[in-house]
């Protein structure tokens, strides 16, 4: 059979997302439920992938195919596009595979021109309702379709309401429409060179290319790479027969979530708007109203919606957004999706739904998007701060948490704080699609106008981030950076607060504390916990960092890297006289005075962690990170250790590598000063054996050696630890077990992993220098280029933050392979930052690791990634 381009959405189904688009496969299914939705048909992402593949063209077979489906769908309709008597009018939509809200276009009203709108007139009475829809048709066409700028649309309007004295856009009259249309024609010749296209057929298959081209636009580019969407997907588009919203006081339009997206309170929570059309809610230009007052305006509709609301909830078991519309008295639903929700919603609306035999636990835990969960570990403002601080205004509380920050204006001004490590307030008087970077780039959004569902509050939702709207009261000017309120001004150089949880704004900035975590959100980790098999440690060299991650869930630590505890300031003199000391006796003097920080560094770490694992690591840096850097520093240190400031110097000089990443580090510095392994070995066997005395408690300490890349190299630093264990049970007349095992970051190392686990215990990779080695890309130096990488395409995402499977990956694959075959009990790890990607966790559960180690705040993250990769390993 011949491909199909276009499905009717009688012919469809929710299942066929990858062809029809989330939202055509979704129009489909209700269709195919018997709910009502003004008939069309979808035009499919093949076709879309078609046009590319064209150089922007729509082939000859598919414009015949969607000739044929509009014939159809004029015989349902019993009305033709372009008919002077009876005209047929569509909405040209996108609806991509995964949504993308409003980041591509849209068109209303598409059959309208000169002829066909005095038939709307007519057949509507309402002379003023077809000119306002053949004005919209013009404006929304103008911008989407043939790019000419927005704003010269409005100047017009505009123009038009303050000539006339129109304080809102409803007290034009049909005369002033008229005028406007005109004007709108206008400047279309002026732009564009050409005449507004009367032929309806020519305005379809114009209007369905500038979908297709809308998938490229800028923004939409932006936000599939922030979401890791597909570049290939392409979007379908939808062409639908138009309902109104806008035919007087019986019509209306609505935007509808049957729990409530912010908090996901199982009531239905929502706005509409009576007398308009579906860009007004969506727009904030109006304020509209809660959907609970519809029982009022339109009781018997608000029956149906919340009928087919709840119908729909069941069919999809997850929580639908609606946008529906009532056209003289009748319901029709345009759009029904899973919706987006706050990380609490999320949370909340996953357990209670398992509560209500909707879903099951696995389900419920796959729900979660697990970057989300590190957002409820956010701060919130000190309850006694915001207490005693009054607010300044106060808005919809769009998005909950709380932030603080600079006033910026535009997303410019937002960005370029970020950029200088400054915390960033976006204040718009509304946000639209082009503010996505600067909404990226900030702590939180405020804006005056806009309801719950508008861009604003939608997209920080999506993204987790702090929002209020609405906030009435706020008189911003963008262009002259002020922001008016209680007849006080603020400019670029203040600070705000906002909290997005109650709607809040406050001057100046409020003291952040972070929330507790209990509840449903220990419901859903309890659950995770269960589902998952691999454990889930942290990195950790402070026994506060440690408290933080066990309260989070972590089993153990993964990695204690023992060089921070070196740059404490009364440490710091003990470690630089070691470094200077030419002769062994001199360094065995200075590191007899680290000796005892290490031991009470260490059993602080074994007696916040109890029974937990933790796996400590030897010196790793090169040496040269611990010297004296300013003349005074090194004045101080030839004070204390009595070697001549020229020597300090001279030392400081033959310390110094062309590539220190690639120098003396790691284990090459215990080869060659094997005391310094010898003392902090030595500090760890004696703190955990007088632990294990103080506190009853059972440890095996775990000693690894960093940066081997042969097992020869291992094989000398494993004695000299040894060794050292050996005589401190001597001494102590005691015997523990105890691990000695490695890093595995350097690609040779994972070539010869069968080699070094004759020598090794247990692996941990460390992906961060794995990567920067395998990929020959400093990890300190070379953000940019990797993000101008991603940009174009020549890297899919961060290798640092997101492991590279086919290459990085596969030296991974092969390590636990060969490890596992010398030593087939080898216990497995990472403790790269890869340990708290999601993505990279899949990996890890993939190939076989046991643990995942990460820092305390990804502890959750990790918990709920590492159960979502073994429930869909076993869904495999
Ligand atoms: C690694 O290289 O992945 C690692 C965990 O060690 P560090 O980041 O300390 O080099
Ligand atoms: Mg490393």
């Amino acid at each position: 059979m011949e491909k199909k381009f276009v499905y009717s959405f009688n012919e469809g189904s929710k299942d066929m997302r990858a062809l029809l688009g989330g939202k055509g496969a979704n129009l489909a299914e209700m269709t195919k439920s018997g709910m009502p939705v003004p008939f069309g048909f979808t035009v499919t992402t093949d076709a879309c992938k078609q046009y590319y593949a064209d150089g922007g063209k729509i082939d000859d077979s598919i414009i015949e195919e969607i000739k044929a489906h509009q014939d159809e769908l004029e015989s349902v309709m019993g009305k033709k596009l372009g008919d002077p008597e009876d005209p047929l009018l569509v909405s040209v939509r996108s609806g991509a595979p995964i949504s993308m809200p409003g980041m591509m276009d849209t068109v209303l009203n598409l059959g309208l021109n000169d002829e066909t709108v005095v038939a709307l007139a007519k057949q509507t009475d309402n002379e003023r309702f077809a000119y306002d829809s053949y004005r919209r048709f013009l404006q929304m066409f103008g911008d989407v379709v043939m790019e000419v700028p927005m704003k010269q649309f409005n100047e017009i309007f505009d123009g038009k309401k303050a000539e006339v004295g129109a304080e809102f856009d409803v007290d034009l009259k049909t005369e002033d429409l008229k005028d406007i249309i005109e004007g709108y024609k206008k400047l279309y010749v002026k732009v564009l060179g050409r005449e507004f296209p009367q032929d309806p057929q020519e305005q379809l298959m114009e209007a369905i290319k500038a979908v297709f081209r809308s998938w490229g636009n800028d923004r939409a580019i932006l936000y599939r790479k922030l979401n890791d969407i597909p570049e290939d997907l392409g979007t379908a588009v939808n062409v639908q027969s138009m309902v109104f919203g806008n035919k007087g006081n019986d019509s209306g339009t609505g935007v509808a979530f049957t729990r409530n997206p912010a908090t996901g309170e199982n009531v239905l929570y929502g706005e509409f708007l009576v007398n308009a059309q579906g860009e007004d809610v969506v727009a904030g230009i109006r304020t509209p109203k809660k959907i609970s007052e519809m029982a009022e305006t339109f009781p018997e509709v608000y029956a149906q919606f919340k009928e087919i609301a709840s119908k729909l909830e069941q069919h999809y078991t997850d929580m639908q957004d609606m946008e529906f519309t009532v056209e003289n008295g009748k319901l029709f639903m345009l759009q029904t999706r899973n919706g987006k929700r706050t990380a609490e919603a999320a949370v909340n609306i996953a357990v209670d739904m398992v509560n209500e035999g909707l879903i099951d636990k696995k389900t419920a835990v796959l729900r979660i998007e697990p970057d989300f969960v590190e957002h409820l570990l956010h701060p919130r403002f000190d309850a006694d701060e915001e207490a005693a601080a009054t607010p300044i205004a106060h808005g919809l509380n769009a998005s909950p948490g709380a932030a603080c920050g600079k006033i910026c204006f535009s997303a410019d001004e937002a960005a370029a704080a970020a950029e200088a490590g400054e915390k960033a307030i976006l204040v718009r008087t509304e946000t639209s699609p082009e503010d996505l970077a600067g909404m990226v780039a900030a702590q939180g959004i405020l804006t005056a106008h806009g309801g719950a569902t508008s861009h604003a509050a939608v997209v920080a939702r999506g993204m987790g981030k702090c929002c209020v709207t609405g906030c009435s009261a706020l008189k911003i000017s963008e262009e002259q950076k002020t922001l008016e309120v209680g007849g006080k001004v603020y400019g670029p150089d203040d600070y705000i607060s906002v909290d997005g949880t109650t709607g809040d704004v406050y001057s100046g900035l409020l003291k952040l504390v972070p929330p507790d975590i209990s509840g449903n959100f220990d419901t859903i980790m309890s659950w995770a916990d269960e589902l998952r098999t691999m454990k889930v440690r942290t990195n950790a060299d402070t026994p506060r960092d440690a408290k933080q991650a066990i309260e989070f869930g972590a089993e153990g630590i993964g990695l204690c890297r023992t060089e921070h505890m070196f740059f404490e300031e009364e440490r710091i003199p003990a470690i630089r006289e070691m470094i200077i000391a030419d002769t062994e006796e001199a360094r065995r003097k200075a590191l007899a005075k680290l000796l005892p920080f290490q031991k009470s560094d260490f059993k602080a770490m074994y007696k916040t962690m109890g029974d937990r694992p933790m796996t400590v690591r030897l010196l790793d840096p090169p040496l040269h990170e611990f010297l004296p850097k300013t003349p005074e520093e090194v004045k101080q240190l030839s004070e204390s250790s009595g070697v001549s400031v020229e020597k300090i110097e001279a030392e400081a000089a033959k310390l110094k590598e062309f590539n220190p990443m690639l120098g003396h580090r790691g284990c090459r510095l215990a080869v060659s000063y094997p005391e310094i392994a010898e003392m902090q070995t030595e500090a760890i066997i004696t703190a955990a054996l007088e632990v294990i005395d103080e506190e009853g408690i059972e440890i095996v300490p775990e000693i690894m050696i960093p940066l081997v890349g042969s097992k020869n190299e291992l094989a000398n630093v494993k004695k000299t630890v040894v060794d050292t264990i050996n005589r401190c049970f001597e001494k102590a007349g005691k015997k523990i077990d105890y691990l000695v095992g490695t890093m595995i970051e350097i690609p040779r190392a994972a070539l010869t992993a069968d080699e070094i686990a004759e020598e090794a215990e247990f692996f941990s990779f460390g992906t961060n220098d794995l990567t920067q080695m395998t990929f020959g890309f400093s990890r300190d130096d070379t953000a940019e280029l990797i993000r101008s990488y991603v940009d174009k395409g020549i890297l899919e995402s961060d290798p640092f933050k997101t492991i590279d499977q086919n290459g990085v990956g596969k030296l991974v694959e092969n390590a636990v392979k060969l490890g596992k075959k010398t030593r087939p009990n080898i216990h497995l790890g990472i403790c790269g930052e890869h340990g708290g990607d999601p993505k990279s966790i899949e990996f890890c559960n993939k190939v076989g690791l046991q643990y995942v180690s990460c820092s305390p705040y990804r502890v959750p993250v990790a918990r709920l990634a590492a159960a979502q990769a073994a429930i869909k390993q076993e869904q495999k």
